[in-house]
């Protein structure tokens, strides 16, 4: 029996976790919920620090000093646009945690035989196999996302079969860690799951990326809550399922938001076509433009519509774009932002870029609900955004993005991209919108160039 003090502390920080949940679902509150988060688990950590008993306090602390400097750092340093990297790391290591926590158990529970509960080495191999998937696919993401490997899906010849067989196989070990517990078994599961989590996420293309970052993220909660049920510990049982629920709740939506299934997500690759596209620069001719062309255009136009993306967050040009609208606003030109659920690299990465430029939520318009009105826009300007306005999406199957809903850019009269060259988004294919009669190509850094087009409409 735990004591009192440790329940209501652990239902205390439960309650933490579940008003943070809550405090994140929206960008007004999210700060909030993310410092309730933090609360909760400061908690967790210090009632597990003085109730625990603690044998080997010195690598203890080394490990809490070396895991705070690293968490620190890294969460400082890290650019805006590299945070689903991080996230991604984080992930892996909480999966990869679980697993060597659920190892150490199997240890102890190994020499009891027949007397260790059968329910708790199924729990115990459950933390070890899902850990160690969670840990290595998110480390394929990282090195997908970070581009240190293709963003593109990576299949080969047996893959299919390699990943089957490794199923059955880790379901196999598994029964015989429920039977025979041993850590040898233990171990063999860990390396088994390492290998799946690779299978898993290789042949996943760039742009599904995010959805499998959230299965992930879902599957070291899971890993994490039966690890809670393996060290009798009710916390960590509530927090992995809330996790693991959350995670699978938003792997769904995101899921949804991009025109596919889980399995397509998954495997669509394995059938073959969708690493149709070349990531090669195009040479085909385009329409460019100066800032004063777009400037005019701009200040002929009644009705503009900003389609932000990734590229306006390297640029960090929110701040001359927020200038730029409340200009054109000013000016009775009706101005929104179209907002695509995976523009940029994160779920709610443009809100968040652009919620710091301070630009009004009432100007955000979500995809289903601006989606009809391109077509009376005299002028969308797509401010390094590619992969979410490609009609490839709804034209070319095969291609690693079909399928998936995009904002509706090309219905417009004019449209403008600004970009520095003619590479393609991370999907890695070309953009016929590009080379459409009706479409010009601001070329350079978003920055520099909003900053020309602003004061080239200034001089209007
Ligand atoms: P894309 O990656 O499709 O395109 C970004 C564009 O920005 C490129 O065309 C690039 O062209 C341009 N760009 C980059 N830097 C600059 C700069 N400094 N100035 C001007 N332009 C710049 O981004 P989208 O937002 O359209 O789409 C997001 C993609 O990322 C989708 O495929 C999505 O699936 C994927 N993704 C989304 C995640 C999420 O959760 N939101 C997570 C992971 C991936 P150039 O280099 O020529 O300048």
């Amino acid at each position: 029996m735990i004591p009192t003090w440790v329940a209501l502390a652990y239902l205390a920080a439960a309650i933490c976790f579940i008003l943070a949940l809550k405090g994140l679902s929206s960008p007004r509150t999210a700060r909030r919920g993310n410092l309730i988060g933090v609360v909760g688990a400061a908690v967790a950590l210090v009632v597990v620090f003085f109730e625990g008993d603690l044998d080997h306090l010195v690598p203890i602390l080394v490990a809490i000093g070396v895991g705070t400097v690293a968490g620190v750092v890294a969460a400082r340093q890290v650019q805006m646009t590299q945070m689903p990297q991080l996230v991604a790391l984080f992930n892996g290591v909480g999966g990869g945690a679980a697993a060597l926590v659920a190892m150490l158990e199997l240890h102890e529970l190994a020499p009891l035989g027949d007397r260790a509960e059968g329910f708790a080495l199924a729990a115990t191999a459950f933390t070890i196999v899902i850990g160690s998937i969670s840990f290595s696919g998110s480390l394929v993401t990282f090195a997908k996302l970070q581009e240190l490997i293709t963003t593109r899906p990576v299949i080969f010849r047996g893959l299919p079969i390699a990943f089957g067989g490794s199923l059955l196989v880790a379901v196999a070990l598994a029964v015989l860690v429920v039977v025979e517990p041993a850590i040898g078994w233990g171990i063999l599961l860990a390396l088994l799951g390492l290998a799946i989590g690779v299978l898993l996420v290789l042949p996943v293309g760039g742009a599904d990326v995010p959805i499998v970052i959230s299965l992930l993220n879902a599957f070291t909660g899971l890993s994490v809550a039966a690890g809670g049920y393996v060290l009798d510990n009710t916390l960590l049982l509530v927090a992995g399922t809330l996790v693991g629920a959350s995670g699978t709740f938003l792997t769904k939506l995101m899921a949804t938001a991009m025109g596919r299934s889980l399995l397509n997500t998954l495997f669509g690759a394995l059938k073959g076509g969708s690493t149709l596209g070349a990531s090669v620069m195009s040479d085909r001719p385009v329409r460019s433009a100066g800032p004063q062309d777009v400037a005019i255009l701009l200040g002929y136009a009644q009705r503009v519509i900003i389609v932000p993306g990734y590229g306006l967050a390297v640029a960090q040009a929110q701040h001359t774009l927020r200038e730029l609208v409340d200009l054109l606003s000013s000016r009775g030109v009706d101005v929104d932002y179209a907002i695509h659920p995976v523009a940029g690299r994160m779920p709610g990465h443009m809100n968040v870029l652009l919620a710091e430029a301070q630009v009004p939520y009432e100007q955000l318009k979500e995809m289903d609900d601006i989606n009809g009105e391109f077509k009376q826009a005299d002028v969308v300007l797509v401010v390094g955004a590619n992969d979410v306005v490609n009609p490839a999406a709804r034209s070319t199957p095969g291609a690693p993005i079909y399928g998936m809903p995009i904002l509706h850019a090309d219905h417009a009269k004019q449209v403008v991209f600004m970009k520095r060259s003619m590479r393609p988004g991370f999907a890695g294919i070309e953009n016929e919108l590009l080379f459409d009669p009706k479409t010009s190509l601001l070329f350079g850094d978003a920055k520099d160039s909003m900053s020309k087009l602003l004061n080239a409409v200034k001089a209007l």
